[in-house]
């Protein structure tokens, strides 16, 4: 299974959505980004009007679909969900759009992925809550216009760079979700335990909080597996040596790396000598598909430093040869 459809598999899992926090004191971490988020919530609702559109920025799996339902939660309202590739005809948003109560929400994930049409039509829509919406065929044809009840656009992507700048312009807010510390992931761990009803110590928790590439889905999903594994080989109670175990057997390392992040380093290192290597001939060296690496597997390898990009590609850092007991340049 390669890493995206293992995430995209993960989405929409129904543990996903039982593990969610309902409220926004209950969403741990991205302290900046619920400030922010909170205060345009309370002066929407003092006023009683829609919330401005709103955009969410972050790799898979930190918390934008999580996020979204918790400010259709916060503010009384129904929440729509679709997608930037569903949402393929004009039909099809017009029936969205009109179709919403007052001041709801509508999330489009993967909006960096809309059609340029059905982005044009998106505009009115969000500006001056009206469609354009044209009836009959030739000669016949007019265009009528229709008032929308106003809403609350939530896109989200994975990638600041993805978005055109007219699209961009159109959002009120704009949230950037980052990475979660290590402690952020303990309490979110903790916190699932108690919902699966399983016994976890504090430093086994801390284990898999390290070892979860700053991300919640992935300590959700990692405290699942070794759940299995304390079930199996242990009475059920999660310990650091069981944690560790299988963690060991998962082949997920202390950087929280799995086989296809030591595949990638190990490419940039000895088949393309440190680099720098752009992104289409390491994706064509790994035979591995060019938005999955930029979107999902980089962005942490990054962030870490054990990895730069610059205008001429991607470069292994001192950090990613000491990884492997190596030395840079020798
Ligand atoms: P995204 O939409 O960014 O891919 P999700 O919102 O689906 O990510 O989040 C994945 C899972 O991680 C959710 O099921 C939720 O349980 C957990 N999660 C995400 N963010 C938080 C948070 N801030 N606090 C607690 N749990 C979180």
């Amino acid at each position: 299974k390669t890493p995206e459809e293992e995430f995209s598999e993960n989405i929409r899992s129904s543990e996903d959505r039982a593990l969610r926090p309902q409220c926004l004191d209950d969403y741990i971490g991205q302290t900046e980004v619920k400030e922010q988020l909170s205060i345009a919530l309370k002066a929407a609702k003092l006023r009683g009007d829609a919330l401005d559109h709103v955009l969410i920025f972050g790799p898979p799996g930190l918390g934008k679909t999580t996020l979204s339902n918790i400010i259709a939660n916060e503010l009384s309202v129904g929440i729509s969900q679709t997608s930037g590739p569903a949402l393929e005809k004009k039909g099809d948003a017009a029936a969205l759009l009109t179709n919403l109560q007052p001041r709801n929400v509508i999330f489009i994930d993967e909006i960096h992925r809309l059609s340029p049409v059905i982005e044009e039509f998106l505009y009115p829509a969000m500006e001056d809550y009206m469609v354009d919406i044209m009836t009959g065929e030739g000669p016949s044809a007019r265009s009528i216009k229709i008032n929308l009840n106003p809403f609350t656009l939530i896109g989200a992507t994975t990638r600041a760079g993805t978005l055109t700048s007219p699209l961009r312009a159109r959002f009120g807010i704009i949230l950037q979700l980052k990475f979660y510390s290590p402690e952020e992931l303990n309490i979110i761990i903790r916190s699932s335990a108690r919902k699966f009803n399983v016994e976890i110590t504090e430093d086994a928790s801390m284990e898999i909080a390290s070892r979860s590439r700053g991300t919640p889905r992935i300590a959700n999903r990692l405290l699942r597996r070794v759940r299995d594994y304390a079930q199996v080989k242990g009475n059920g109670v999660i310990t650091l040596e069981l944690a560790r175990s299988a963690l060991s057997m998962l082949r997920i390392d202390e950087d929280g790396f799995d086989d296809f992040d030591r595949q990638y380093l190990r490419c940039i290192i000895e088949d393309f000598n440190g680099g720098p290597v752009g992104i289409e001939s390491l994706a064509a060296s790994l035979g591995h598909d060019r938005d999955t690496l930029e979107n999902v597997v980089e962005p942490y390898i990054i962030q870490q430093g054990y990895v730069q990009r610059s205008r001429t590609g991607r470069v292994a850092t001192a950090k990613a040869y000491a990884k492997f007991g190596l030395q840079k340049g020798s």
